[in-house]
């Protein structure tokens, strides 16, 4: 692995990390867009960020220049996730859509469809959600049951997705529809991207553990969508949604950033924390000490796959399954933080932001595929173990 950077990267960081000095508003350092807890006037202050990023043609750096982004390469987006990190400064309003839809549209969209949708989800004029999961279908998404009906020119939906995040915010979804029911499973389904304004679009939010809206179930009655919304060909939506989710399993490289983050606050935490009168600080004790040395060595651990992940892809060789031990890795560690700030704080971690955090990390153990589903995959794919 050759960990240096390379000059156009370090000249890159120079050049964005002066427009990010001199254009993120101090209202919105730290504004934590994941809660999905948003204002109106908070969205409003998000679309001009959102579009001062696009003009600056820094909302998507990694998409080539011919949609609005630069065609940066690898280091650059390493570079870019490491300074809006630092800077603590919020992405923008389409992260599902930016990283995981687009290519989508990119690979299998019609020139109308990518001349339509990209700029205006570059820039947040729209905001995009994944209608994949459902009740019955969600590690086996081929299940999915959500039909979509030909008639003329239109596709009839009918049906309910759920763990819809953003749902509630988005105008469009890049919906997976059953559209023919008697070939098997991974056969008759299609790729539509449906505009969330249709009459027979319901959205009802779902409140998680965390008090907080992140994401929805979403219900089709009767939804007449015209034919021009097929994304790709008619009922190969598979190929088209594992072209979404191989972006969606891409994104490794920066998971580690706010991983380490966290275990910095909370070694700081430990140091300013008293446990006893004679002036001892939860660092002091050897059980927290034994905890929080565990989440340092798998946060670097992590920054240790992430190097792994950037030089694969430097020298061109794909991801492919090393991606499942990253978010496998991730989650865990993500759990064990949590874990450990409960030693470092005692009962008080279950209130405020350590509070929230220890309830709201086991959903990562879940989204973006499973722990168990992930386990499955590196004991086959990576290890080369049989299939039971
Ligand atoms: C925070 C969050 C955001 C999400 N956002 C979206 C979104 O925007 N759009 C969307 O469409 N979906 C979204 N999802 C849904 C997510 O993709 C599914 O939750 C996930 O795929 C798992 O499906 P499931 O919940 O139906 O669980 P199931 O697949 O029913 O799994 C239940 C349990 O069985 C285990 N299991 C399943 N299959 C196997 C197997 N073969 N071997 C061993 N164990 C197995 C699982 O690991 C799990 O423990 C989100 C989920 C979360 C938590």
């Amino acid at each position: 692995m050759d960990f240096a950077y390379p000059p156009e990267a370090a000249a890159f960081r120079e050049e964005f990390r002066a427009w990010l000095a001199a254009n993120l508003p101090e209202g919105l350092v730290g504004f934590d867009w994941a809660s999905m807890e948003i204002e109106s006037h908070e969205l409003e202050q998000m679309r001009a960020w959102n579009r001062a990023l696009a003009d600056a043609r820094f909302a998507a750096i990694a998409w080539p220049v011919e949609y609005g982004g630069r065609g940066a390469g690898v280091m650059e987006q390493v570079v870019f996730a490491e300074e809006m990190s630092k800077a603590d400064a919020p992405g923008t309003l389409n992260p599902l859509g930016i990283s995981n839809i687009a290519p989508a549209i990119m690979h299998w969209g019609t020139a109308e469809q990518k001349r339509h949708f990209l700029p205006r989800m570059l820039r947040g004029d729209d905001i995009w959600c994944q209608g994949f999961s459902e009740p019955d279908a969600g590690s086996d998404l081929a299940s999915l049951r959500t039909r979509a009906a030909i008639d003329g020119d239109t596709f009839v939906v009918n049906g309910q997705k759920v763990w819809n995040t953003l749902g509630h915010l988005a105008n469009w979804c890049e919906l997976l529809v059953r559209t023919d029911p008697d070939v098997p499973k991974h056969q008759g389904i299609s790729c539509l991207l449906v505009d969330m304004t249709l009459p027979g679009v319901e959205v009802r939010p779902l409140v998680t553990i965390t008090g907080e809206r992140e994401f929805n179930e979403i219900f089709f009655h009767d939804v007449h969508v015209p034919s021009a919304a097929l994304l790709g060909p008619l009922n190969e939506g598979w190929k088209v949604a594992m072209t979404t989710l191989a972006y969606e399993r891409g994104g490794v490289a920066a998971l580690h950033l706010r991983v380490r983050k966290k275990v910095q606050r909370l070694l700081e935490l430990a140091r300013t924390t008293k446990v006893d009168a004679g002036g001892r600080t939860a660092a002091d004790v050897p059980a927290v000490r034994q905890a929080l040395a565990r989440v340092h060595l798998e946060a670097d651990y992590l920054k240790l796959l992430a190097d792994r992940a950037i030089s694969a892809e430097l020298h061109d060789r794909p991801l492919g399954p090393e991606s499942s031990l990253a978010k496998l890795v991730w989650s865990d560690v993500e759990n064990h933080i949590a874990e450990a700030a409960a030693e470092v704080l005692g009962p008080a971690a279950n209130t405020g932001e350590w509070g929230r955090d220890r309830v709201y990390v086991r959903a990562l153990s879940i989204a973006g595929g499973t722990t168990q589903v992930n386990k499955n995959i590196i004991a086959q794919r990576l290890l080369g173990l049989p299939r039971s």
